[in-house]
Parts: structure tokens; C-alpha cells; sequence
């Protein structure tokens, strides 16, 4: 295992900076990341204060919020932040760190989308959206969610049903395990 979260609650800030390689403390709240959030009035808290309460040491809160779930990892607030704190590489870090020490999300269906997506990634070595979009429903119980649109592409050859794998499947198969083991879940 590359990295061990110290479970001491007044460690969290210093654990997250070295799990994301990001300074947290050198935020001071001038809050030029929410403005510039493109997904921020739907969620729990705001960039800034996730950075605040990073800070502060509140693991609960941070780890149970929906923030880090929504953030689309646009990068704006990253690029907008004065300071050079890379937020969105902090929301990456939670939402890894959320995932590997058992916290639900409050937005399940983010995670359901990111696994297949990433699982047909490594699977076919490229992403076929016809099949994400079947596995996507199938797994949020929507069954006839794009059905309609879905029979009128069809029709006009615009997308198709065959799944097309890339060549070497293995070694996408060898990125995604090296990856497992670096963030500690590999074998
Ligand atoms: S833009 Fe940077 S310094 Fe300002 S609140 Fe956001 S993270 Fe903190
Ligand atoms: S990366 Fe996430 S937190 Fe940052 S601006 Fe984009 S959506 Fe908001």
C-alpha cells in the first residue's frame, strides 16, 4: 500500500494534502472557486468551504457530503484559484478516499455511472456509448429511459448494438490493476 490515511481526525487536512499532493492550507478563503462553479447551487457545500472544513479537520462531513460526488471535474475552480490549490484534484481525492474507507454516497447514481464507465473502459479498451447508456439504465431500474430516442438512432445506423473492443485489451486490463495497487485495494 503506497499511502495509509492517519485515522486521528486532526490529521485529515494534513492527510488529504499529502494523498492529493495539494497544499490545503495555503487557501484563505477568497472564494473565487465557487464563483466560478459551474455545478455549485446543487451542491451541499461550496468548493471553498470543503476547503474550510478540510482545514478544520471535519473527516464526517467532508467525506459524507455531496460536493465532491457532483464536482464534474471541470477544473474551472483550479484554474480561477489565486493560490494554485488544484480543487479539483482534492475532489478526486475525497472521492476516492470516501470510496475506499466505506462512505456511502448520497448520490449513488455517480458512482454506478463512474463503474461502468470505467468498467467499460477496461473491458473494451474504449468507451461505446450505447452500451453505457443500456448498462446505465439497467442499473438505475430505468428501463425504457432512452428507448425511444435510442430505436431512432438505431434506425438511421447512428449508433449500434455490436460491442467493439480495441486490440490488447490486456494491457488496458494491466493499467487499470496497477492503479488498484497503487491506491491500495490490489491484491
Ligand atoms: S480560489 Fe483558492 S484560495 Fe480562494 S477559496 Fe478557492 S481554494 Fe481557497
Ligand atoms: S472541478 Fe468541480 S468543484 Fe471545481 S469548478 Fe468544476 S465542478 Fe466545481
Amino acid at each position: 500500500m503506497i499511502y495509509q490515511l492517519n485515522a486521528d481526525v486532526r490529521n485529515f487536512g494534513k492527510a488529504i494534502s499529502e494523498l492529493s499532493d495539494v497544499d490545503i492550507y495555503a487557501c484563505y478563503q477568497c472564494g473565487k472557486c465557487t464563483a466560478g462553479c459551474p455545478i455549485v447551487m446543487e451542491m451541499s457545500h461550496t468548493p471553498n468551504q470543503i476547503m474550510k472544513l478540510i482545514q478544520l479537520g471535519l473527516k464526517e462531513e467532508v467525506l459524507n457530503s455531496l460536493t465532491p460526488w457532483l464536482c464534474a471535474s471541470c477544473e474551472t475552480c483550479t484554474t480561477r484559484c489565486p493560490k494554485g490549490v488544484d480543487i479539483a484534484k482534492i475532489m478526486d481525492t475525497l472521492r476516492i478516499l470516501a470510496r475506499k474507507e466505506g462512505y456511502q454516497s448520497k448520490e449513488p447514481n455517480v458512482v454506478n455511472f463512474n463503474d461502468i464507465f470505467l468498467n467499460c473502459i477496461k473491458n473494451k479498451g474504449r468507451l461505446q456509448e450505447t452500451h453505457l447508456a443500456m448498462m446505465y439504465n439497467l442499473k438505475t431500474r430505468q428501463f425504457f429511459k432512452d428507448a425511444d430516442i435510442g430505436q431512432k438512432l438505431f434506425m438511421k445506423g447512428k449508433i449500434s448494438l455490436t460491442s467493439d473492443r480495441i486490440k490488447g485489451t490486456d494491457v488496458m486490463k494491466n493499467i487499470f490493476e496497477k492503479s488498484r495497487a497503487f491506491l491500495g485495494k490490489g491484491e
